[in-house]
């Protein structure tokens, strides 16, 4: 089983309350070979939501406890995004995914790059919060742009 962004799966759970619908993914779930999972619902946001970035660093920097998440408001939604990443984790070891297709440059999803936390659309390296830490616990990890 793969485990998929549900936002590229068509689900109404960005930011803004849309989608980012890929058919190569839609078509994945509805031969029952993916399950679509949002992290960021799991770990409890609202949605439609103001936008986050990861200041000082990226997922892995999260997850050792040296950055955080920060809403563009200013208010902190690390804890947030971290319990959306072990809700995740927890389902894709329940279904025993060996492979996650997630959303690039998300706080929660990317893989390989995120916005660097100045919310002007500018990225660095590295991956989001539940990428990392699927990666960590030997789940590969790709993202839509990939396929
Ligand atoms: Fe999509 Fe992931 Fe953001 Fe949810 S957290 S909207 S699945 S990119």
């Amino acid at each position: 089983m793969i485990i998929v962004s549900a936002c590229l799966a068509g689900i109404n759970c960005k930011y803004d309350g849309g989608n980012n619908a890929d058919d190569r993914i839609i078509e994945l779930v509805s031969k029952g070979q993916a399950i679509p999972v949002c992290p960021e619902q799991l770990g409890g946001c609202p949605t439609p939501r103001l936008k986050t970035e990861i200041v000082n660093g990226s997922g892995a920097d999260v997850l050792d406890s040296k950055g955080r998440v920060i809403r563009e408001d200013g208010r902190d939604m690390t804890a947030e995004l971290l319990k959306g990443a072990q809700e995740t984790l927890k389902i894709a070891l329940l279904l025993n995914a060996k492979k996650a297709i997630l959303k690039s440059k998300s706080p929660s999803c990317g893989c390989g790059k995120v916005y660097d936390g100045t919310f002007s659309k500018k990225l660095t390296d590295g991956n989001g919060v539940t990428s990392e830490l699927l990666l960590r616990n030997g789940i590969e990890v790709i993202s839509e742009k990939d396929l």
